[in-house]
C-alpha cells in the first residue's frame, strides 16, 4: 500500500489540524522562553561575563537534552517531559552565578512557562505549508481545552489569518474532546463535510489519528523531523498516514 494508491481516493476538502505539536512547537518555544528568561536574569546581575549567559545556558540546555533523550525511548507522558525540561533546564544553568536551590528552579522553570504562552514558536515551514493546504481546501483546528485558550494561542502564534473563529473547534459544555467523536462530527457537520471529504492532522496517535479513524476520517500522525516521506497504510475506518514535516504532506495533497 503507498501514498499513490491513497491518492487515489481523490481530494480531499478540508484538513483538520491540532495546534500544540503539530503547528506549534513545544521544544522552541520553550527555548525561546528560556532565551528570554535568561537575558532577564543577566539583565539584573552585575557579573562581568553575563552576555555570554544566554548563549552559555542554551548551549548546555541543548547538550543535555542530546544525552538524555539518545537512544530509542517509549513514549513520554506529560510528566515525564516535564522531567526532563526541568532537568535541562537545571544543567542549562549550573554554570551561571545563580543560586543552586530546587526552589530557584522551580520559579524559573514556572516564569518559562508563563512566558511560552506569550510567544509560541511554529515548525519552521508551517505558515508556507498552511498556505499551500489551504488552497481550495478548507483548513480548521480540533483542539482539547478551552476555547478562550485555543483563541489567545492562535492569535499570539499569528494564525488567525489561517484559523479565524468559525474555523475553531474546541469542546463545549457537555462535549467531550478528541480522541471522543463529538468534536470531529461537530467540525464535519459545521463546515457541511463527510468523514471522507476531510483528513485529520496530529502528533497525538491516541487523540488526534486515533479519533478521526473512529470517525471514517483518514488522518496523519505529524512526526516532526522522524521521517523523510510520507507513508500511508490502510486501517479500519481509514487511512493513516505519517509525515515528518507539514511540508511533505503539502506536497502528497497537491
Ligand atoms: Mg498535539
Amino acid at each position: 500500500m503507498s501514498i499513490e494508491e491513497w491518492k487515489r481516493n481523490g481530494p480531499k476538502k478540508a484538513v483538520f489540524f491540532d495546534l500544540n505539536g503539530t503547528l506549534i512547537d513545544p521544544e522552541a518555544s520553550y527555548e525561546a522562553a528560556l532565551a528570554r528568561e535568561i537575558r532577564e536574569l543577566a539583565a539584573r546581575s552585575s557579573a562581568a561575563d553575563r552576555s555570554e549567559w544566554e548563549r552559555e545556558a542554551l548551549a548546555q540546555y541543548r547538550k543535555e537534552r542530546q544525552r538524555l533523550t539518545a537512544g530509542p525511548t517509549a513514549r513520554r507522558t506529560v510528566e515525564a517531559k516535564a522531567l526532563l525540561r526541568r532537568a535541562c533546564l537545571a544543567k542549562a544553568v549550573s554554570a551561571l552565578p545563580v543560586p543552586r536551590s530546587s526552589a530557584f528552579l522551580l520559579k524559573l522553570d514556572r516564569a518559562i512557562k508563563e512566558s511560552l504562552e506569550s510567544d509560541p514558536r511554529l515548525y519552521a515551514g508551517t505558515l508556507q505549508a498552511l498556505e499551500a493546504i489551504g488552497r481550495g481546501r478548507k483548513i480548521a483546528l480540533i483542539s482539547n481545552g478551552s476555547r478562550l485558550r485555543l483563541e489567545g494561542r492562535v492569535k499570539r502564534a499569528r494564525l488567525e489569518a489561517f484559523f479565524p473563529p468559525a474555523r475553531l473547534f474546541t469542546a463545549g459544555a457537555g462535549q467531550r474532546g478528541k480522541p471522543h467523536p463529538d468534536l470531529f462530527q461537530q467540525a464535519l457537520e459545521t463546515l457541511s463535510l463527510s468523514p471522507s471529504d476531510a483528513m485529520m492532522v496530529g502528533d497525538s496517535r491516541t487523540k488526534d489519528t486515533a479519533g478521526a479513524l473512529r470517525v471514517g476520517m483518514d488522518a496523519c500522525w505529524f512526526r516532526p523531523g522522524k521521517l523523510s516521506t510520507v507513508t500511508a497504510v490502510r486501517r479500519p475506518g481509514g487511512w493513516l498516514l505519517q509525515a515528518g514535516s507539514l511540508q511533505q504532506l503539502a506536497h502528497v495533497l497537491e
